[in-house]
């Protein structure tokens, strides 16, 4: 029997074991975590950061029985010639298929003054111990990336003064288009976030956050979600190919023979560090692992920033929107309202697009777009959400996408009410529907909803 020992416990590992069992996988299977919690929702940091979640309703579900899952414990090494990993305890983990599933690592600034007495508390909110709920006082955010962005606009929300320094001209300037910018920065002014663009935080003194310019805006606590790249350590030391990250091809295998990596660290052509692509990796590895088909199709998904109250959907490659290589583009502006579509499209499909406050669109653009399916010839209609065969929710397709995240169709969430899941908690032990990033519950209620009896 196969032994499998993965190293990381994410939502990558997880849901890889989840699926080993699904497809019968008996096997030792061991899982490796560095943090010391069980597998947890990572997407969903930043409710427990402003307290909306507790940190256990992130948890993950238990994995399988047998498995042996050590949190709190690093792997410090692999010895491909013994085929096996050591911990930071002292402990061996023999394998026959090893896999890398160690995510990414923040990109961190180099701060003045950091360590000294009454400093601010300086924290990364990329792990739960570094999202536990931020205390009284102002916050200040380094970093208007998306993560950044929905970190500040939620901290905002819940009524905590905050600062948001972004070395951009508007934040998610990555991203996002001038115009959509310009309604991303109204909403977060709105939701009580004060900017700082076109600067970075530089240091910290005691209750304050230095800039670039001199100026120390007040700080109980300085988030730093200043990016993060692949985690690449362990298996450059082993002496697997790295670029950006660890390289691998469809089939997840690294350059070397019986290891595979998948989620935040691999580094596959058509995929991004994002849940859904974490866990589509985990869907076709169990698959190769358990004598399957489990080549690799990547499929192309919207990102959809969690900024409860303002609907922005992004689609296409970062950067795509700010060099659109000549492409048709179909604009729609609509400043009274905070409404704003961009597309640009190649032979008649979407390349890349922002949406912002376009919620229909982005059901039908979206689909399309996954799809690579030509769009409809009035396409303003389309932005608009007025015309088309895809108008309404209750218009999608059975087979249209509404969970990206967990790939639940519209078919399979009308199967599910009409078996008595009835509200969203159920739906979602149902389907799974709304447990990634959580961007479709809108769309999931309104597909429900349209079954309803009225
Ligand atoms: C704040 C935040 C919000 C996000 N929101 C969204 C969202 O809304 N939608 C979306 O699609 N994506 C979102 N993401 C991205 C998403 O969470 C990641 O794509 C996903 O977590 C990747 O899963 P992973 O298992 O590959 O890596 P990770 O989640 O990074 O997990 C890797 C784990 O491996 C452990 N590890 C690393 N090295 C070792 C070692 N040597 N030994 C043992 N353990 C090790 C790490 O400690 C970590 O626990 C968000 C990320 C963050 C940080």
């Amino acid at each position: 029997m196969t032994a499998i020992t993965v190293i990381g416990c994410g939502p990558a590992a997880h849901r890889l074991v989840q699926r080993l069992h699904h497809h019968g996988h008996r096997g030792p299977v061991t899982v490796l975590g560095a943090e010391p919690e069980p597998a947890y929702n990572r997407a969903l940091l930043v409710s427990a950061l402003d307290g909306t979640l507790r940190a256990r309703d992130l948890a993950l579900a238990p994995f399988p029985p047998g498995v042996r899952v050590r949190t709190g414990t690093r792997a410090v090494a692999v010895d491909r010639r013994r085929r096996l990993v050591r911990g930071d305890d002292g402990t061996e983990h023999p394998y026959d298929v090893l896999v890398l599933a160690t995510g990414s690592r923040a990109v961190l600034p180099r701060l003045t003054g950091a360590g000294g007495r009454f400093v601010p508390d300086v924290r990364v909110p990329r792990t739960l111990a570094g999202a536990r709920p931020v205390g009284e006082g102002p916050v200040v955010v380094a970093g208007g990336g998306l993560r950044g962005v929905e970190t500040a606009y939620a901290l905002g929300r819940a009524g905590h003064h905050v600062t948001l320094v972004h070395p951009g001209a508007h934040p998610m300037h990555r991203l996002l288009d001038e115009r959509a910018g310009a309604l991303l920065t109204a909403a977060l002014r709105d939701a009580g976030v004060a900017l700082e663009t076109g600067r970075r935080v530089t240091g910290v003194e005691p209750g304050r956050a230095v800039l670039d310019d001199g100026r120390s805006p007040a700080a109980g606590t300085l988030l730093l979600c200043t990016g993060a790249r692949p985690d690449t350590a362990l298996a450059r030391a082993a002496g697997l190919a790295v670029r950006h990250g660890v390289v691998v091809d469809d089939r997840l295998r690294t350059s070397a023979p019986d290891v595979y990596a998948l989620g935040d660290c691999a580094e596959h052509p058509g995929c991004q560090a994002t849940l859904a692509s974490a866990w589509e990796q985990a869907d076709a590895l169990a698959r190769t692992l358990t004598g399957g088909d489990g080549r690799l199709r990547p499929a192309r998904h919207v990102v959809r920033p969690r900024l409860s109250g303002l609907d922005v959907a992004v689609l296409g490659p970062p950067g795509a929107l700010r060099r659109p290589d000549g492409g048709e583009q179909v604009v729609l502006s609509d400043p009274a309202r905070g409404r704003y579509g961009r597309l640009v499209l190649h032979d008649g499909r979407v390349h890349a697009g922002v949406l912002v406050r376009l919620p229909r669109a982005v059901a039908t653009v979206g689909q399309l777009y996954a799809a690579d399916r030509p769009l409809p010839a009035d396409r303003l209609a389309l932005l608009l959400g007025t015309g088309g065969e895809y108008a309404e929710s209750a218009e999608l397709p059975d087979t249209a996408v509404v969970c990206q995240c967990n790939n639940v169709t519209k078919k399979a969430l009308e199967q599910a009410w009409h078996s008595g899941a009835r509200d969203l908690p159920a739906i979602a032990a149902a389907t799974r529907a709304t447990t990634g990033c959580g961007s479709c519950a809108a769309l999931v209620r309104q597909v429900c909803g349209a079954l309803a009896p009225t």
